[in-house]
């Protein structure tokens, strides 16, 4: 399972993390995730508590926000979030369109013990 592999490395990193600022829990883990980042948040959420089990971040609380995908349009400039992640302007139909946001897989702060 996807996920599985980056709950996973996630958990590895923070502990990284949580090592070098000399803490021994992780309680709290706030996380951006793009609508375009290939995560799915049910499955991710499923994936955690395995991911942490027997490590320091067990038992700790996900805070995931959800980014809606945002797109620029190289035609008209026109720039809007879209709930279809669809690579396509919604306003004029042209093709050609940039990723403003919507490919995050972050993780924005942790609370550590
Ligand atoms: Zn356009």
């Amino acid at each position: 399972m996807h996920e599985l592999s980056l709950a996973t490395a996630m958990v590895e990193q923070l502990e990284e993390i949580l090592t070098r600022e000399g803490g021994t829990r992780i309680v709290r883990i706030a996380l951006r995730l793009g609508a375009m980042s290939g995560v799915d948040r049910d499955a991710f959420e499923f994936a955690f508590p395995e991911a942490a089990g027997g490590t320091p971040a067990e038992g700790a609380v996900l805070v995931i926000e959800e980014v809606p995908l945002a797109l620029s349009c190289r035609r008209c400039g026109h720039c809007a979030t879209t709930e279809e992640p669809i690579m396509i302007c919604p306003a004029c139909g042209f093709m050609e369109v940039d990723v403003v946001q919507g490919r995050e897989f972050t993780v924005t702060s942790m609370e550590v013990l």
